[in-house]
C-alpha cells in the first residue's frame, strides 16, 4: 500500500466510524451499552488519529501500520453499533405502534407461514414482526442495518 493509499484508507475506516458513532448517539435509551461503544469509539478514533500522525512523522521510514488486532477491534465494534443501531429501530417501532410483535405458533408452521421480504419460512416459537396490514417478517427484515424500512415490503402500504 503506498503512502497515499494508506492515508485515504484511515480516513475512511474513521469516517465510517465518525458516520455510526453520531448515528449512535443521537439515539434515544440505552444509556449504558450506548456510553460503552461511545467510549469505545473513542478509542479506536484516537488510535487511527495517533497511527496517521505517527505515519506523516516518519514519512521518510516505513509506514506506521495498523495491526490485525486493530481491525478486529474495530469490525467488532462495527458490528455491536449496527446491533445496537438496528435494536433501537426496532423498539421505536413498537413503542410507536407502528409494529407488533406475534410468536409463531405451531398451527403457523403447518401453514407454511413465510416472511414476507425475505420468503423464509417461520419456524415454531420465533417472535417476528407484524405490522397493519397484518404481513409477518423477521424483525431483521424490517429494520435493517440502522434503518427503519417506510414500507411494507409486500403490500407497500406507509409503515
Ligand atoms: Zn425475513
Ligand atoms: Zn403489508
Amino acid at each position: 500500500m503506498s503512502s497515499g493509499d494508506f492515508f485515504q484508507h484511515i480516513r475512511r475506516l474513521r469516517a465510517r466510524l465518525i458516520y455510526q458513532r453520531n448515528l449512535l448517539a443521537n439515539m434515544e435509551g440505552m444509556q449504558f451499552l450506548k456510553r460503552r461503544l461511545l467510549d469505545d469509539s473513542e478509542r479506536i478514533i484516537n488510535h487511527l488519529n495517533t497511527v496517521e500522525a505517527m505515519s506523516i512523522a516518519n514519512s521518510s521510514n516505513r509506514l506506521h501500520g495498523l495491526s490485525t488486532e486493530f481491525y478486529q477491534r474495530y469490525e467488532n465494534l462495527m458490528q455491536s453499533m449496527e446491533f445496537t443501531l438496528g435494536l433501537a429501530a426496532q423498539i421505536t417501532l413498537v413503542r410507536e405502534g407502528r409494529m407488533s410483535e406475534v410468536r409463531i405458533t405451531q398451527a403457523d408452521v403447518i401453514a407454511h407461514a413465510s416472511c414476507r421480504a425475505c420468503g423464509e419460512r417461520f419456524s415454531e416459537g420465533v417472535v417476528v414482526g407484524v405490522l397493519r396490514c397484518s404481513h409477518r417478517f423477521h424483525r431483521r427484515c424490517i429494520v435493517g442495518r440502522y434503518a427503519i424500512q417506510t414500507r411494507c415490503p409486500a403490500c407497500g402500504i406507509q409503515i
